[in-house]
């Protein structure tokens, strides 16, 4: 909805997390401005969301707008296939082993985000703008934004949710730490023969994982998965260049026809495979958050769930600042964010990089560790479930706190 003064708030970049971000600042009672164009393409990409993120997107109302276009994950199945010298046993995580129902819903990025943005339009404070930010003068008092249309506004604070070549990071000088990974994903929406009952099932070899994902059924595919699959940047364009029906061939070799005969259905995409940490996630009127924050490998499903408990802890220090009558973009009221994110995301970013560089290693004793690590979880009840419940329910304890929105 149009707005006559300046916003409180500008989010720049309106992918999912800048439209989440946007929809659960005007839920607290802040004006925003979101700005950027609707990135819609159709490149096989989906996001798998775990619980914790539900119960994020329940508690904003969003869920039951989502929940048409996502499918239930009921299991995570590991099956190895690195040809390690060590046996790694097959690991199964269900959310039967933690009392719920499911453990998370796979939806398609492009279906999420025209369906936040419809929502986001909708909503009483929010402002939607196509407009490309350009530049940043961050004062005393509020920031200056600058368009390239050359028309500016102010405000207190500007979200940075521009992604990872993030104009207003660079602008506000926050420093970055890139690395690359000898590998790119492929990502494609399948239709197959058998039903895949809900599992999402990741194929683990020396060259990364390959994923499938359950997908809601549609007219004329009742049987659908979304594929992440990594491998060399060269295999991964020479397959993308393949005839759908040879691609689907391979894809079915690969996954040893778990769910016999594939086809194409959708889009494809190709992702250089990176990662990056910031210096800092705050600057002056500045926060950071998604994947202008942080990236990494698409390994355990973790980019979008860590964004979305950015957004929660963000609009939270916000609401705490605003009660207090502080400033929402002074330093004192920035700095709690900083610092409730940082563990969070300094483990997660970690712990992709390891798991990714344990796949890619054919040395002894990592097959070692990884066939010990397997054994415990497959055998060890209480050790799969803290780990069930760390994946879906991350920091469950430590966020729970009265008023907070990631309950
Ligand atoms: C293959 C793959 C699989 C994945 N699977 C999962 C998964 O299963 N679960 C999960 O949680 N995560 C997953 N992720 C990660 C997840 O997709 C991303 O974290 C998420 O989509 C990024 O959202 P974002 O809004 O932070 O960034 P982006 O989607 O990059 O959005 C940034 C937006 O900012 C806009 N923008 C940029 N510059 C400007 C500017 N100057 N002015 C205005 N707008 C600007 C862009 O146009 C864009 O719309 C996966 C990622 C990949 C690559």
């Amino acid at each position: 909805m149009a707005q006559t003064t300046d916003p409180d708030v500008l989010v720049v970049g309106a992918g999912a997390a800048g439209l989440a971000s946007a929809i659960a600042l005007a839920q607290s009672g802040f004006r925003v401005l979101a700005s950027g164009s609707l990135d819609l393409a159709s490149n096989g990409r989906t996001v798998a969301l775990f619980e914790g993120s539900l119960r994020f997107l329940r508690s904003l109302n969003l869920w039951p707008e989502l929940r048409p276009v996502a499918a239930p994950i009921e299991s995570i199945e590991m099956i190895d296939a690195t040809g390690s010298r060590v046996p790694i046993p097959r690991l199964a995580f269900r959310a039967a082993d933690v009392g719920l129902p499911a453990l998370g819903a796979n939806i398609e990025t492009d279906k999420l985000v025209a369906r936040l943005a419809e929502i986001a339009r909708r909503t009483d404070g929010i402002e939607l703008s196509s407009e490309w930010l350009v530049d940043i003068a961050q004062g005393d008092a509020h920031v200056r934004a600058t368009f390239s249309s050359r028309r500016s506004i102010d405000t207190k604070l500007i979200i940075a949710a521009d992604g990872q070549r993030s104009t207003v990071r660079a602008k506000a000088r926050i420093g970055t730490r890139r690395w690359s990974y000898p590998q790119a994903a492929l990502t494609a929406l399948t239709a197959h023969e058998k039903p895949h009952q809900d599992r999402s099932i990741e194929f683990h070899t020396r060259n990364g994982p390959c994923t499938l994902v359950p997908l809601k059924p549609r007219e004329g595919a009742s049987h659908r998965s979304s594929l992440v699959w990594m491998m060399s940047a060269r295999e991964a364009e020479r397959r993308r260049a393949l005839p759908p029906d040879s691609l689907a061939r391979e894809i079915g070799r690969e996954v040893d026809h778990i769910f016999g005969l594939m086809r194409i259905d959708g889009g494809t995409g190709f992702f250089p495979m990176m990662g990056m940490q910031v210096t800092r996630l705050v600057a002056r009127r500045i926060a950071l958050i998604g994947e202008a924050a942080h990236a990494f490998p698409p390994l355990a499903a973790q980019g979008l769930n860590l964004s979305l408990r950015d957004i929660a802890a963000l609009v939270d220090c916000l609401a705490a600042a605003r009660r207090r009558g502080a400033d929402i973009g002074a330093p004192e009221s920035l700095r709690p964010y900083a610092q409730a994110r940082r563990p969070d995301i300094a483990l997660r970013t970690s712990g992709v990089d390891v798991l990714n560089r344990s796949l890619l290693s054919d040395s002894l004793p990592v097959d070692l560790l990884r066939g010990l690590g397997s054994l415990a979880l497959s055998n060890i009840a209480p050790l799969r479930r803290a780990l069930i419940m760390e994946g879906i329910l991350p920091g469950e304890i430590s966020v729970r706190r009265e008023g907070a929105l990631f309950p």
